[in-house]
């Protein structure tokens, strides 16, 4: 019998991976198909905020950057030496019309009950801080500036959590699980992503398909942080000399990952230039799609133990923001598992049986 199995190797399982091994558990994951090509992380915008509505988002995002600013020390190996995750420490700003401002507001309560250190300004004064940004239709617009939130390169995080999980003793394999029936181990993690549904087919988690498009722009302002305007949905962050920006639109039963090329022209590039009068002038120079693992009850995380099996543990419906809070689940199975309890942030409100009971907690802020 394996004293530990996890199914997937994607961020969470690599995740889950480290922190076990860490606490002596032996533990084998099982990936069908190692070069994630069509994994979620590998496809997402490598962003990390703390900046939700839901207290416990806030706090796996203050840990997310706790978690990245070591990495240089934390997974260091002998054949990773220097792991790094490109870290680009930008900060965030989400900007909210009228619509949105008194939720904004309720969310600020939380983040200073958890000492995000956000900053809250009107929208009217976005151009002393932002000079590069139009405000119209901007109620109110929070942002940090002291290198809490940014963005990372989500492979060579996987790739330096992976690495050191292995020095570590776990084991990655190839194969695909078709039933957890096939599985003989004192523990079991589903770490499936948006395909959870195939092992678990109670949770309501589903692949929910993004698009992200690639521009240049002649004007590069490469202190921008990553942006998001909830008056268009829209969102984007600088890309070396280039910018990634998202679409609004996502779609569910999607049968392939082609790129809605059209949302460009039609929605993005129009809410691009809107907001920064600079983005007038852009190329597309490329783009891709990926799927969030989307909770469609309430877009927050299913994390712990399943209660209709004895050992089965589980981690999924990030719709978001899985990559960021990969060190946070990680750590919090691990509590879970060796111990019986969360130890150190308490995600008891992401457990199975709330979602299994449908008693929905909705985390509005979704990019
Ligand atoms: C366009 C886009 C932008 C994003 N931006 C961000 C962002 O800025 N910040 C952020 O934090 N998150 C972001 N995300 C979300 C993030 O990528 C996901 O939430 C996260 O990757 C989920 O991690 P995971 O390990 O659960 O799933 P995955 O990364 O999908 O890994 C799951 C793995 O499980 C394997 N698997 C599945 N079923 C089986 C099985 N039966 N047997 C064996 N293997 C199996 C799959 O092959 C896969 O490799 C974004 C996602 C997309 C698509």
């Amino acid at each position: 019998m394996d004293d530990v199995v996890v199914i997937g190797g994607g961020i969470i399982g690599a995740s889950a991976a480290y922190f076990l091994s860490k606490e002596g558990r032996k533990v084998k994951v099982i990936e069908r198909d190692p070069t994630y090509k069509n994994a979620s992380f590998p496809l997402s915008l490598g962003g990390f905020r703390r900046q939700f509505f839901q207290k416990e988002n806030i706090l796996l995002g203050k840990f997310a950057k706790e978690f990245i600013f070591n990495i240089s020390e934390t997974l260091k190996t002998e054949k990773n030496p220097n792991p790094t995750a490109s870290m680009v420490a930008n900060g965030y700003l989400l900007m909210f019309g009228p619509e949105h401002a008194d939720e904004q507001y309720k969310a600020l309560e939380n983040h200073k009950a958890c000492d995000a250190g956000t900053k809250n300004i009107k929208g009217t004064e976005l151009s002393k801080y932002f000079p590069y940004v139009n405000s119209d239709g901007i109620e109110t617009a929070t942002f940090t500036d002291n290198k809490t939130e940014g963005w990372i390169d989500p492979f060579m995080f996987h790739a330096a959590l992976k690495s050191k999980a292995i020095e570590l003793g776990a084991e990655f394999i190839k194969g695909e699980v078709k039933s957890l029936n096939e599985i003989n181990a004192k523990t079991i993690i589903s770490a499936a992503g948006c395909w959870t549904k195939e092992l678990l087919e109670d949770i309501p988690v589903v692949p929910q398909k993004h698009t992200v498009f690639r521009v240049k722009c002649p004007k590069h302002i490469p202190e921008m942080p990553l942006t998001g305007d909830l008056t268009t949905g829209v969102y984007w962050r600088p890309e070396g000399k280039e910018y990634l920006a998202g679409s609004p639109i996502s779609v569910f039963d999607a049968n392939d990952l082609e790129p809605a090329w059209n949302d460009f022209e039609e929605l993005v590039w129009p809410a691009l230039a809107k907001r920064i009068p600079a983005f007038e002038e852009l190329k597309l120079t490329g783009g891709w799609a990926g799927y969030y693992d989307c909770n469609k009850l309430d877009n927050n995380a299913v994390v712990g133990k399943h209660p209709k099996y004895d050992n089965v543990y589980m981690a999924t419906g990030f719709t978001g923001r899985g990559l960021m809070q990969a060190p946070g689940i990680g750590r919090a199975l691990t509590e879970l598992i060796t111990t019986g309890s969360y130890q150190t942030i308490d995600i008891s409100a992401f457990s199975v049986e709330r979602v299994l009971n449908s008693e929905i907690r909705h985390e509005p802020y979704v990019l």
